[in-house]
């Protein structure tokens, strides 16, 4: 970890609609976690999801992820879209299907109009998907320049967002696969662990 840099909560939005989703989701999760730069604080549950906008196609599965970092903003993008990349996906059409998704939704409370890298993330205020798992996640959310979370989820339509009570993510607080009691067998685990 860099000495002296300073630590900054990130808010990963996770979504995959395309072959074994969860796998998907769990890969991505892994990715990021893995790297020592980048400690989970908490996770969502798995939501499934209607899909929005874009062309006819199957229903996602979101999650959002919490964590720490001393990172850049750009480096953390950089470390989103090898995960995207590491998982096949292929960028075909806008908002089209997708194996893995990843948005950084908030870094603290920078803001950026950079089209490469919007923060907050620009649609997060309106997306029930993003909104929904976030607040399961940290139930004290804001999101810089819109208010709090709760009240934010509470106005959109969340008709299309279903929890998956079946279905958890694992983390590590110190990288997804140094601890194998966080890799070993598919036993469901409680969501949110380690908040
Ligand atoms: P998407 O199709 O949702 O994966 O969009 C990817 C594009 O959005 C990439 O070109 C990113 O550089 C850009 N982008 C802008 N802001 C963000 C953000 N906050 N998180 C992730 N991608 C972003």
């Amino acid at each position: 970890m860099t000495a002296g840099a300073r630590q900054r909560q990130v808010v990963f939005a996770l979504g995959s609609n395309l072959g074994d989703r969860l796998a998907s989701l769990q890969a991505g999760v892994d990715a990021l976690t893995d790297d020592r730069q980048i400690r989970a604080t908490g996770v969502s549950g798995v939501y499934e999801t209607s899909p929005v906008g874009g062309p006819d196609q199957p229903d996602y599965l979101n999650a959002v992820l919490i964590a720490v970092s001393p990172l850049p903003a750009r480096a953390l993008l950089d470390r989103c879209q090898a995960a995207e990349r590491a998982s096949g996906r292929l960028r075909v059409v806008r908002w089209g299907p997708r194996t893995l998704d990843i948005d950084i939704i908030t870094c603290d409370a920078e803001t950026s109009s950079d089209p490469a890298l919007t923060l907050p993330h620009p649609r997060a205020h309106e997306r029930a998907f993003v909104l929904v798992p976030w607040l399961d996640a940290d139930p004290g959310a804001e999101l810089p320049g819109f208010g709090r979370v709760a009240d934010l989820a509470a106005s959109v339509d969340d008709g299309g967002v279903r929890r998956r009570g079946d279905l958890n993510l694992r983390f590590s607080r110190w990288g997804a696969r140094s601890s194998t009691a966080d890799v070993a067998g598919d036993t469901p685990e409680p969501a949110n662990r380690g908040r």
